[in-house]
């Protein structure tokens, strides 16, 4: 039976990373880490329990949102999205993560949700990780044994279940630089705004003219994790992007996933909607804001 009454915890208030990660390595599966708590307090709410809950609040240093040409995009580990949104480096060269920041739920939610805590609660509809995972970023995870560095290609396992050892903190995600002729998207359908995505969708093509030469396209809500749409990749890859070829590979969308219904959606409309959606982000990032 679920409840809204949230079980007692040790809230746990370390100020400085290695003081957390001493913590982690303490309590190991007894503990979890608290960012924007958008995610875990409603979880403690309903169907989980946790002895120890490690706040991210008195730690400094993990709000870098920084832009380097040659190394990339570094967002922290208590960057939020409203931060994202702010940002203009952000917009100009990862159209694909503002977009997503741009949308997402309510002003108070972008306030408090972070982006690491998006990636780390490894839900299929998450909005960021969604852009993210198209834009082919990596997690920075740290325990008193060192650093490591995992590719969002390897890092959702299985629904709500990551990469990320128990004694590990989430440091900060990083996005290679933007190569040259690259255009990024995200779209998503939602009831209303506030709502998680029914289904959603990111792209990140690099263009030499109108000739793709890499694509990466990634779609949310229609399997137990987020998903690339490989087949979707390897058709674009090395062709000019053409209306036939955007209304073939739309065609054949639905048979590269495997939605369930749930709810939010129903299976049947998600395939229905997931070559229109495709089409309609890779349109998005070649016209740069407008998808007609
Ligand atoms: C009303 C509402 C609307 C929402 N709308 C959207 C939406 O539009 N799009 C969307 O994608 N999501 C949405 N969400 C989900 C949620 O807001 C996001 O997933 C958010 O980004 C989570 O970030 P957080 O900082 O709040 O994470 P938290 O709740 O603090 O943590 C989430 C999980 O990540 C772990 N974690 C967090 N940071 C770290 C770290 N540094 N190291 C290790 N583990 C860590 C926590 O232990 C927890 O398991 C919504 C939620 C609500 C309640």
């Amino acid at each position: 039976m679920t409840s809204r009454v949230m079980q007692d915890f040790n809230l746990l208030l370390p100020e400085t990373v290695p003081e957390a990660l001493g913590l982690l390595a303490s309590h190991k599966d007894k503990a979890t880490i608290l960012a924007g708590g958008t995610d875990l307090l409603v979880a403690l709410k309903f169907d989980y329990a946790i002895d120890n809950v490690i706040s991210l609040a008195l730690i400094s240093g993990l709000d870098e949102l920084a832009f380097d040409p040659l190394l990339g995009l570094t967002i922290g580990a208590k960057v939020t999205i409203a931060d994202i949104v702010k940002s203009e480096e952000v917009k100009q060269h990862y159209p694909a993560l503002w977009q997503s920041a741009v949308i997402f739920a309510t002003p108070q939610l972008r306030n408090t949700a972070t982006v690491v805590g998006n990636i780390l609660r490894a839900s299929p509809a998450g909005d960021c990780s969604l852009a993210l995972y198209a834009l082919g970023g990596k997690v920075t995870l740290e325990s008193t044994s060192g650093r490591r560095d995992v590719y969002l290609d390897d890092f959702w396992l299985s629904y709500g279940v990551t990469a990320r050892q128990d004694d590990e903190l989430a440091i900060a995600v990083t996005v290679p630089p933007p190569g040259q002729g690259q255009k990024s998207a995200f779209r998503r359908m939602t009831r209303v705004t506030e709502d998680l995505s029914k289904i959603n969708a990111a792209v990140c093509l690099q263009m030499d003219g109108n000739k793709c030469v890499a694509a990466r396209v990634a779609m949310g809500c229609v399997g137990p994790t987020l998903v690339r749409l490989i087949n979707v990749e390897k058709s674009l890859e090395g062709e000019e992007i053409t209306t036939d070829l955007l209304q073939a590979i739309s065609d054949t969308v639905a048979s590269d996933i495997n939605p369930i219904d749930d709810i939010r959606s129903s299976a049947e409309y998600r395939l229905k909607v997931a070559g229109v959606l495709v089409k309609r982000v890779i349109n998005l990032a070649l016209n740069g804001g407008s998808d007609q």
